[in-house]
């Protein structure tokens, strides 16, 4: 269960309303039920329920379960799409575990606005169903141009681009080429340093921006193979991808 409050040996945590009915009412756990709780910093522990009640009750966190494991340094910015896809592109991309989820609004993004608090709380359902002791931040929606303009010089950019098929699975391309390697030939994998997976919307990115991507050294366009894969398929394969090559 994912808890907002700090976890510690003895510490005591003070459940909210909404807390107690989902562990007495739904859950219908009693006095010295045990219970696992993480809050996305201090790790997984075990807790014992102290007092059970309608409106309230009280845990105490006996041991740690498991330390914090905080993902790699890898951001997913994906052009938001149908909600229900959205949803699945930050449940996957939380379970998969990367540190932040960025909603990018691109030229031809379909959906103008996104529930930041919603896809928040999905992020939390999936690190609590998949066992994770972190929880990525979902980011509000920000234009891509924004974010480009002062992006970081150290963090490099997984630019998926669906103009590069034709190709295997899983190529990489040097910043700049059109046809696209065999990761084998890729550059070693770059300093372990940060890095971003950028997904288009349905309709794909205007040609100014990937002009712009294609003028940054940061990024290193990538075929996710020889078919167009939708964006919530993309977002899968690319983090996939990332970690089976890329990641530290
Ligand atoms: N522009 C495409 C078209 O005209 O059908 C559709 C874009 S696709 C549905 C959404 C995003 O998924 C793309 O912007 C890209 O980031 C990613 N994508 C899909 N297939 C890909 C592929 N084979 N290689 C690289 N990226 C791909």
């Amino acid at each position: 269960l994912f808890l907002e409050q700090p976890l510690g040996a003895g510490q005591p945590v003070p459940l909210t309303q909404e807390q107690a009915h989902y562990l007495f009412g739904v859950m219908r756990l009693g006095k010295g039920a045990g219970v696992l709780v993480f809050n996305g910093r201090d790790g997984e522990w075990r807790a014992e329920v102290a007092e059970a009640g309608k409106r309230g009750g009280l845990l105490v966190c006996a041991e740690q379960t498991a330390p914090l494991r905080v993902p790699p340094d890898l951001w997913l910015m994906f052009a938001p799409i149908k909600k229900a896809r959205t949803d699945f592109i930050v449940e996957k991309a939380a379970e998969m575990g990367v540190r932040r989820i960025l909603p990018v609004q691109t030229r031809f993004t379909n959906s103008e606005r996104i529930r930041q608090d919603r896809l928040q709380a999905h992020a939390v359902e999936a690190a609590e169903q998949c066992g994770g002791t972190f929880v990525p931040e979902v980011c509000d929606l920000v234009a891509l141009d924004r974010l480009l303009a002062d992006w970081p010089a150290e963090r490099r950019i997984m630019w998926c681009d669906e103009n590069m098929l034709g190709a295997r699975a899983g190529l990489l391309a040097g910043a700049g080429e059109t046809e696209p390697r065999g990761f084998e030939e890729a550059p070693k994998s770059p300093s372990p340093g940060p890095w971003a997976v950028l997904i288009g919307p349905e309709g794909g990115f205007a040609e100014a921006e990937q002009a712009r991507l294609r003028r940054m050294e940061q990024v290193v366009p990538v075929s996710l193979g020889p078919r167009i894969l939708r964006a919530d398929t993309a977002a899968v394969a690319a983090l996939t991808l990332w970690q089976s090559v890329l990641g530290d």
